[in-house]
């Protein structure tokens, strides 16, 4: 499980993390949704440590990210612990992030090979089971700007998948993409989910959220309103804010 607690973020002295304590099961999809600007990269940013806290914790299975526990405080942890852990959380960005200059396959082999020391024949062995597996068996070779935006997104989630993480974060993976592009993606992440890693993903789509999350979060101003299983937070949320968010997007 992911455990984030009392955390706090500040960019120039405004709280965009407000407090946050959230709690994603282990093995199970823990969807999150909120407004434009109510802290939800911020979020999964610190959760891989490429946000460092001004104050509370984030832990995965136990452990804690970016820091340890130095007397009665938290110190933080060495570059290449940082990496070190960061290598075992799989993020999928909104906009792929693709290395341009780099092959399909050598997308996804750069890491293994690079952070892992995993032989390259070993690595594109796994790139390509993984490929396939994301419906792009025979692009192997192709370049990123030869691939549509749902091809360059499903690379990226099977480069996600490369380092065998414990936890996948995705943030907004089809907010991209134009909307035919859409269900390819989703389709995705949807087989992704059935999969029992552990998984953070936000996203503006509701109706997906439903059908895949056992958890959900919603997030207002750097707060989080209400968390539960979505029968719960979709079908009869507590809070207007909830409701108010609802109503806009469905
Ligand atoms: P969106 O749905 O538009 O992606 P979000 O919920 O992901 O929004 P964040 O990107 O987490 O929101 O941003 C929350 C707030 O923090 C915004 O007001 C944003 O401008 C601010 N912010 C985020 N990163 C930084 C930064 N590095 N420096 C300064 N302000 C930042
Ligand atoms: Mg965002």
């Amino acid at each position: 499980a992911v455990h984030v607690r009392n955390a706090v973020k500040s960019f120039d002295g405004v709280r965009v993390l407000d407090d946050i304590d959230l709690t994603a099961p282990g093995g199970q999809v823990t969807a999150v949704l909120g407004p434009s600007g109510s802290g939800k990269s911020t979020l999964l940013r610190t959760i891989n440590h490429l946000e460092r806290l001004d104050s509370g914790y984030v832990s995965i299975d136990g452990e804690l990210v970016g820091v340890r526990v130095h007397g009665d405080r938290f110190k933080e942890l060495g570059e290449r612990a940082i990496l070190r852990q960061r290598a075992r959380i799989g993020f999928v960005f909104q906009d792929f992030n693709l290395f341009p200059h780099l092959t399909v396959l050598d997308n996804v082999v750069e890491a293994p090979i690079v952070t892992q020391q995993v032989p390259r024949a070993e690595a594109e062995s796994r790139a390509r089971a993984l490929l396939a597996r994301v419906g792009l068996a025979g692009r192997e070779h192709a370049y990123p700007r030869q691939l549509s935006g749902g091809q360059q997104q499903r690379v990226a989630i099977a480069r996600a998948l490369a380092l065998e993480p414990r936890l996948i974060l995705l943030d907004e993976p089809t907010s991209a993409l134009d909307p035919e592009l859409v269900g390819e993606v989703l389709a995705v992440v949807r087989e992704l989910a059935g999969s029992g890693t552990t998984m953070i993903v936000v996203t503006h789509e509701i109706a997906f959220a439903r059908e895949i999350a056992d958890h959900v979060v919603f997030l207002d101003a750097g707060r989080v309103v209400e968390q539960g299983p979505p029968s719960a937070v979709l079908d009869h949320p507590q809070h207007d804010r909830t409701r108010e968010f609802l109503g806009k997007v469905t």
